[in-house]
């Protein structure tokens, strides 16, 4: 049986404050039975994280869209045969992370509320480009929602809204860190963390409130980190990439939008001289010129 987060002293005025918790009461409290379902509901994905990509590679809500350039250069060249990040084993690695989310969160959530996980969208928003190099479906982590206000209102302060996108990432020691000490509204976001919760928010205006989970994979026992994202910053994406989507429909080179907005700061993405960066066009983007 499991055991719900408890009421909360002071009601929660953040849905990112009651997600942090919920995880956290999960994690100490979830029944085997949970974890045996999140973990049986995975295995497919787990195998699929090392099945190659299909031809041709497609843009997707998750990846390629931090900088207009990485999509361009997707559409024309395909993805950049001679790396071997060990991707298969990262997106395997991200399942059973999310899973064990998802098992805590399930287990700990109180009556009042639904809890809806790798939820796919009805459509992609209007401006997200409809062509073959785009994929037209995606999954968002996890979606909540109040379906009783009295139960539920035992729990959230009045003026939370009702409406909650939390997108989980796994994240190294060191992104864990900067996700928990930098700015939402100032940041690389090399990832392209912001973008994904642009996309499935249609810039911000689908959700009361936006999160993003950072779960620390090096130290697994470090509290999961939830920041709320203001939709303002998922709208500020979505002009940003509308504008290089429109680039690239018209077949216009965007440049090196990623490196020209943030310099030094851009090198762990698009790497240097002498290290490739973690972007998967980088060796494209050099071909194609590096000062455009
Ligand atoms: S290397 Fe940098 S500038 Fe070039 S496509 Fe990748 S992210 Fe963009």
């Amino acid at each position: 049986m499991a055991k719900v987060l408890p009421l909360p002293e002071t009601k929660y005025g953040l849905w990112a404050r009651f997600v942090t918790d919920l995880y956290e009461h999960g994690k100490r409290n979830v029944p085997r039975s949970i974890v045996q379902e999140e973990m049986d509901a995975i295995v497919p994905s787990i195998v699929e994280s090392y099945e190659r990509e299909p031809e041709p590679p497609q843009v997707r809500p998750s990846g390629n869209l931090s900088c207009a350039r990485q999509a361009y250069l997707l559409e024309k060249y395909g993805t950049e045969q001679d790396r071997d990040d060990g991707l298969g084993a990262t997106f395997a690695a991200g399942h059973f992370f999310h899973a064990l989310a998802f098992a805590y969160c399930r287990a700990a959530l109180p009556p009042g509320f639904s809890l809806e996980t790798e939820v796919e969208p009805e459509k992609m928003p209007d401006w997200w480009p409809d062509r073959p190099s785009f994929r037209q479906t995606g999954h968002q982590d996890m979606v909540l929602r109040i379906v009783d206000e009295e139960l539920a209102g035992r729990y959230m302060a009045e003026g939370a809204g009702s409406t909650c996108l939390v997108d989980f990432k796994g994240m190294g020691r060191w992104s864990y860190g900067k996700h928990c000490n930098s700015d939402p509204w100032d940041q690389p976001d090399g990832f392209g963390y912001m973008d994904q919760l642009a996309v499935y928010s249609d810039g911000g205006t689908l959700y009361d409130e936006l999160v993003l989970a950072g779960i620390n994979r090096d130290q697994i026992w470090k509290p999961v980190k939830c920041r709320v994202i203001p939709n303002d910053v998922a709208r500020k994406a979505m002009f940003r990439l509308r504008k290089g989507f429109e680039a690239l429909v018209e077949g216009r080179d965007p440049g090196t939008e990623f490196f020209m907005r943030w310099g030094k700061q851009a090198e762990f993405i698009c790497g240097t001289e002498t290290t490739q960066g973690a972007c998967n066009q980088s060796q494209n983007c050099r071909a194609e010129g590096w000062a455009v």
